[in-house]
């Protein structure tokens, strides 16, 4: 038996037996990992508000040989105001399912993301899918994505109308066209821009136009979709 310490933030959850849980956690140091929280279900529980999901923290975790029990966890923050605002907290959820599907490995980068997008949203007054725009833009360019040129990604010809082409998670021009391509309209190609070009802690100021961050989010939950086989929970 061997006791580690990391640092994580809880993506996932299950009930088990009367009182336990099993969390899955992102963390900084291995990825994604599955661990035991014993009793924390109780009233009286030590553990029990680091078993929520969004809470992030160092985890102490004891490794036996069926199973990682966490023992002790240092709470950095909880992301509570997540809580109080439903569009805030659904758009949280959205983040954390992401990652809870897609990240395997440790990538201190990734986790860093995850942790300024979830105190963007938590502390600072962002619009409504900003956050989450810019969180999948950040995932899609972790990938090596990178559809906000000027130019056609097929022929090299300079974009005045575009389409998303969603065989090769690319913008094209009218002539590369194909039936798996969506119509990008101005206002949603500037909110990519932006919002990719804009660091988190800076989201509070903007002020996009013409609802180009909805017709983003579509376009853009689209992609995910095709690239990962995985669909996004659905926004209210
Ligand atoms: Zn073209």
């Amino acid at each position: 038996m061997s006791t580690t310490k990391v640092k994580a933030i809880v993506v996932s959850g299950t009930k088990v037996k009367d009182k336990d849980k099993i969390l899955n956690l992102y963390t900084l140091e291995q990825g994604n990992i599955c661990v035991s929280m014993r009793g924390v279900r109780g009233d009286k529980a030590k553990l029990k508000s680091a078993k929520e999901i969004f809470c992030f923290g160092e985890f102490v975790i004891e490794q036996t040989k069926n199973i990682n029990i966490v023992t002790a966890v240092d709470i950095i923050d909880n992301f509570y105001d997540l809580s109080k605002d439903i569009e805030k907290y659904y758009e949280g959820c959205a983040i954390l399912d992401i990652v809870d599907k897609l990240f395997q490995e440790a990538n201190a980068q990734l986790f860093i993301i995850v942790i300024k997008a979830l105190e963007t949203l938590c502390y600072d007054k962002v619009k409504k899918y900003y956050v989450l725009d810019k969180f999948l833009l950040d995932i899609f360019n972790a990938m090596g994505y990178q559809f906000l040129s000027n130019k056609c990604s097929s022929c090299n010809a300079v974009l005045g109308n575009k389409y998303f082409n969603l065989d090769v998670g690319e913008i094209v021009c009218p002539a590369c066209k194909t039936a798996s391509c969506i119509k990008v309209s101005e206002a949603c190609y500037s909110a990519l821009r932006i919002l990719n070009s804009t660091s988190y802690d800076k989201l509070f100021s903007l002020k996009l136009g013409g609802m180009g961050e909805v017709e983003a989010y579509n376009l853009l939950s689209q992609n995910f979709q095709w690239r990962t086989g995985y669909k996004l929970i659905n926004m209210i």
